[in-house]
């Protein structure tokens, strides 16, 4: 398999991510895909699914799970809602996700991924350690299935993610890397934060944003933005992968569903500029 395939963010009916004919008109070989609303993660809709699929020469790489009261709207609400974090829902949410998992199977795929939330800061809290159990039944139920769980970054600082995983202490527990989301949050440099988790890194966004206010940062938004025009700096992002080993795909976030036209054009040309790096830097 070559290295460094080019894939974009789908979503099959839920989530944010272009639908499937959007990848094939861009002729992508790879798709991360949004996990289905429940009635629709049934054997039949992935038998249909990976027809589609097969017809239009795409591979899924990951199937992220996501839930019924997420809100992104602002960094606090994303803090609130987002995750197996919020106590509230989290023995449901582990259900769901282990039926995402059974989903995930059904497509053929060895990874299921998730934004886990924001992992509470005191580690010796009751919080910290049932999130820690909570995360482990979630990896055995993935390992039976033959999986892996790739945890989003952004919520955490590299460091503090770091430590959760050590302290989870599964050896099916990895990072998909998001360089935008580290500057969205303001959890840190993304090029920095990716040579320290780079062992865990297993599967990547390529996505770019500009950092909010100094004063605001990791209260507000920063501001998510076509690739090669934010703070990542793209070419620097492909070069740290190479040096971490990361062969995976180069998997096309662009999260701005409400205009679809545009979405499109913008993942377009990011694929334009990865086609152009990637050959630049492996020659
Ligand atoms: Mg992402």
């Amino acid at each position: 398999m070559s290295s460094w395939e080019i894939g974009v963010f789908a979503s099959i009916d839920a989530g944010l991510g272009v639908h499937l004919e959007v990848a094939q008109e861009l002729g992508v070989p790879t798709i991360q895909v949004h996990a289905p609303h429940a009635g629709t993660r049934n054997p039949g809709a992935a038998a249909a699914f990976l027809k589609r699929c097969a017809a239009a020469g795409i591979r899924v790489t990951a199937v992220f799970g996501g839930f019924e009261g997420e809100s992104y709207a602002d960094i606090a609400t994303t803090a609130r809602t987002v995750g197996l974090v919020p106590e509230a829902t989290r023995a449901a949410r582990l259900q769901e996700m282990k039926e995402i998992s059974d989903f995930t199977k059904l497509l053929n795929c060895s990874t299921v991924a998730l934004h886990i939330g924001f992992v509470p800061h005191d580690t010796s809290s009751d919080s910290y350690r049932d999130l820690l159990n909570t995360t482990r039944e979630l990896l055995d139920h993935v390992k039976a299935n033959g999986q892996q769980l790739n945890l989003e970054t952004g919520q955490e600082s590299a460091d503090h993610l770091l430590q959760f995983i050590a302290d989870v202490d599964r050896d099916n527990l990895f990072i998909n890397f998001d360089p935008a989301n580290m500057i969205l949050y303001g959890t840190g440099e993304p090029i920095e934060a990716l040579r320290k988790v780079g062992r865990y890194v297993r599967s990547i966004h390529c996505k770019d944003a500009r950092w909010a206010a100094p004063e605001v940062r990791g209260t507000a938004w920063g501001q998510e933005v076509p690739l090669g025009d934010g703070d990542v700096g793209m070419e620097r992002y492909l070069r740290t992968l190479q040096e971490i080993g990361y062969t995976g795909p180069l998997t096309i976030e662009r999260e701005i569903p409400q205009d679809r036209d545009r979405q499109k054009a913008d993942i377009g040309h990011a694929v334009s500029l990865l086609q152009t790096l990637r050959a630049e830097i492996c020659g």
